[in-house]
């Protein structure tokens, strides 16, 4: 077996904990959810862990201000 291609091994995120739900029809959601699921996949370009944690952190802050139901 030729050792060409290098193999990819999905890390898991030191921060593992799940990005919250986006509020569908809310672009700014629809944009941190996407940033996160670029961030967090090893296979994209622009995977970086700690930038998903950003994403999500984000992404959580920001769901509030769609108002908490209470
Ligand atoms: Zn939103």
């Amino acid at each position: 077996m030729a050792l060409k291609r290098s193999r990819v091994i999905p890390l898991p995120s030191p921060f593992d904990f799940r990005a919250p739900e986006p509020v569908p029809g809310c672009d700014k959601c629809a944009a941190l959810a996407r940033d996160y699921r670029a961030a967090n996949n090893p296979y994209n370009a622009r995977y970086n862990p700690s930038a998903a944690t950003d994403a999500a952190v984000l992404l959580r802050r920001h769901l509030k201000t769609h108002g908490e139901e209470s």
